[in-house]
């Protein structure tokens, strides 16, 4: 679907594109087969400046802005939902905490290697106890000198063993409301006491690297504490609210994928003597998905560009995020549909993509958790 987007914001939407079909789209099924992180694509990704969107040129970023960031994953996730997860969550989430609440030095330090790839960036907030109720997390990181010790265990963390760091979440103060007792760290892969301990095995995005991650007396310097102490869980919310945008790009990407080859399929498959796409039953579907899809995409770029515009965005990107998904995941359903049997075998991208877009409805939040969200919003 044609946008009504800057020439710039073309130029780039066209060069990821063109990367993603010639450097991404003929390994996807082996890497998802393969369940590996592909560290082969992580220089190609970093000399294209996808893995540091958001930078600032000075920190060796491309300084780009958040329409770009949706495009860029929206691109790649037509491919490969699990390189689009990896973008996403590297610029968003552990890159993005470090460039939103990060001190001039943590900026210095990070920014630059995350933007070359040398360091992939993982964050942390999910426990094993404590999912939708993020505010609830028990890991803990106590005051010893002028360093801080933490303990915990985190769950389902993307980029968690082949990361160079991880900004992660714990608690710094029990005795207040429980969201306003939570401080952010920055560790390094190395520092003793951290391990990814368990690498999870997935139904999609398998080619994404998603891990349980231990924390055994890590001591780091208060140095290494992001934002203010104690004001974690707010700065967690405002990273949350851009990462929805792009989860809801990486919807729109592994949507329109699946309709573009449902599409040629419907062209070639021929029954009772005519292409399958001759059938109303099956225009009916496509046509479905085509005007939720574009529906879909109408919220996620009106929420990037009210996030570029310095404007309140928090609500839009629930509302893109939660639709984006559920409209995905029944195109998804649709074009595999469409392909009959043959999309139920791997022979065809389809039932990867159904299988990595389930993702959008539960990661950054379920969609319950958007409804939720609106709904506060709506009261407000
Ligand atoms: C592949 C993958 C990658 C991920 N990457 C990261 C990452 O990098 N960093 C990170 O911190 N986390 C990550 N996550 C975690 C993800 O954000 C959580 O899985 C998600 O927030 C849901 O938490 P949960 O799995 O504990 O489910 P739960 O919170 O236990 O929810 C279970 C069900 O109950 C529903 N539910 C819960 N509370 C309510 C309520 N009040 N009202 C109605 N329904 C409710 C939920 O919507 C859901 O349907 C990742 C998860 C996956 C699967």
């Amino acid at each position: 679907m044609d946008f009504d987007f800057s020439e710039d914001h073309k130029l780039l939407q066209k060069t990821v594109r063109d990367f993603a079909r010639v450097e991404v789209a003929p390994h996807a099924r082996k890497w998802d087969e393969e369940e590996r992180f592909p560290k082969e694509i992580v220089p190609k990704l970093a000399a294209l400046g996808l893995l540091g969107i958001r930078i600032p040129t000075e920190y060796g970023g491309s300084g780009m802005d958040t329409t770009s960031y949706a495009i860029c994953v929206e691109e790649i996730a037509k491919v490969d939902g699990s390189l689009a997860l990896t973008v996403a969550s590297h610029n968003g989430l552990g890159t993005g905490h470090i460039l939103s609440f990060g001190s001039e030095a943590q900026k210095q330090k990070y920014l630059p290697k995350a933007a070359a790839g040398e360091w992939l960036a993982a964050w942390a907030l999910t426990e094993p106890g404590s999912g939708s109720d993020s505010a609830g997390l028990a890991t803990t990181a106590k005051r010893q000198g002028d360093n801080w010790v933490i303990n915990g265990t985190k769950m389902f963390i993307t980029q968690g063993s082949v990361g160079g760091f991880c900004v992660v979440l714990a608690r710094t103060a029990g005795d207040v409301p429980k969201q306003r007792g939570i401080s952010a760290f920055v560790v390094e892969h190395g520092t003793k006491g951290f391990s990814a301990s368990k690498h999870l095995e997935k139904l999609g995005c398998r080619s994404s690297d998603t891990c349980e991650l231990t924390f055994e007396d890590v001591v780091v310097p208060d140095s290494a504490r992001v934002g203010e102490e104690n004001a974690g869980f707010t700065d967690t919310m405002k990273i949350l609210d851009r990462g929805r945008i792009s989860i809801a790009a990486m919807a729109l990407g592994l949507g329109y994928g699946a309709l573009e080859a449902a599409i040629q399929y419907a062209k070639d498959r021929k029954q009772f003597g005519k292409a399958i796409g001759e059938f109303q039953a099956i225009q009916w579907m496509l046509a479905d998905s085509r005007v939720e899809l574009d529906a879909a995409r109408l919220l996620t770029y009106r929420a990037a560009a009210l996030a570029d515009a310095g404007k309140r965005y928090s609500l839009e990107a629930s509302m893109a995020k939660l639709y984006a998904s559920e409209a995905a995941s029944r195109a998804c359903n649709r074009s595999l549909q469409v392909h009959g049997g043959y999309g139920y075998t791997r022979e065809f991208p389809v039932e990867r993509h159904l299988r990595d877009a389930k993702i959008c409805e539960i990661g950054e939040g379920t969609s319950e958790v958007q409804r939720m969200v609106i709904a506060k919003h709506l009261f407000a």
